[in-house]
């Protein structure tokens, strides 16, 4: 997942590694900047602290690839990570952000896309903690009255996917497909116990068992996103005839 034109023929490219004349050939094709909001977040020891942003960013870059626009780097300030969950005591390789900073951040990022005259700009929440979501879906909510000529999504792969073969998880099967297929390296499933099934307390685990985890998997899941990002975003920026 490197750069641009992508084999059918659509104009996309990975906003930091772009120079002026390229970022300007793309929007003028597909005006959406895609913009990745992740987290570093224990993902139990079996998956990467970045897995949020690695996960978002993937996925993307495989929806700019067939819809067009251009890919921002990943965010990767977050509110309400595990390492503030009561009951649970994952003490280590979180970094947690007041929600005012997340807020002021996305604020920003919303002011400045729409500065550079985007007309839509595609939130993908990678970190589905709460409050945090529901904050950047509001933070987008209130961008969407303010500025006229661009619309804001704040999604994730969770309201995408479809339900049947998609649920809600944190370094459970869903997620950790979705990382065996963008970034196989930061997976090594043989780190998780061989003699119980995984759980939220001991393992940070929630949801169906990651060992049944595979690319494969994953490149489903990325295909459900993409007819579903693709559905919400047409709905609001019709592609030209
Ligand atoms: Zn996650």
């Amino acid at each position: 997942m490197f750069g641009s034109s992508s084999e059918s023929g659509v104009d996309w490219g990975r906003y930091e590694r772009l120079l002026p004349r390229e970022i300007e050939a793309i929007k003028a094709a597909r005006s959406i900047a895609y913009l990745p909001w992740g987290a570093l977040e224990y993902h139990g020891t079996h998956a990467a602290v970045g897995l949020d942003g690695l996960k978002a960013h993937g996925l993307c870059c495989a929806l700019a690839a067939q819809e067009g626009g251009l890919v921002l780097p990943p965010v990767y300030v977050a509110a309400n990570t595990i390492k503030t969950a009561p009951d649970l005591s994952f003490p280590q390789h979180s970094l947690d952000f007041a929600e005012s900073t997340l807020i002021q951040l996305a604020k920003e990022y919303f002011e400045q896309l729409a500065d550079e005259g985007f007309k839509v700009v595609f939130t993908l929440c990678g970190h589905v903690g709460q409050p945090h979501y529901d904050l950047l879906k509001a933070v987008a909510a209130e961008a969407n009255q303010h500025y006229a000529d661009t619309h804001f999504i704040a999604t994730s792969e969770t309201d995408l996917v479809p339900e049947d073969l998609f649920i809600v998880n944190h370094a459970a099967l869903g997620e950790v497909a979705l990382l065996m297929a963008t970034d196989p390296d930061c997976v090594k499933l043989d780190r998780l116990p061989a003699d119980r099934t995984p759980t939220l307390e001991d393992d940070a685990v929630w949801g169906p068992d990651p060992r049944t985890a595979s690319a494969d998997l994953g490149q489903k899941f990325i295909a459900g996103f993409i007819t579903g990002a693709r559905e919400r975003i047409h709905a609001v920026y019709p592609p030209s005839p």
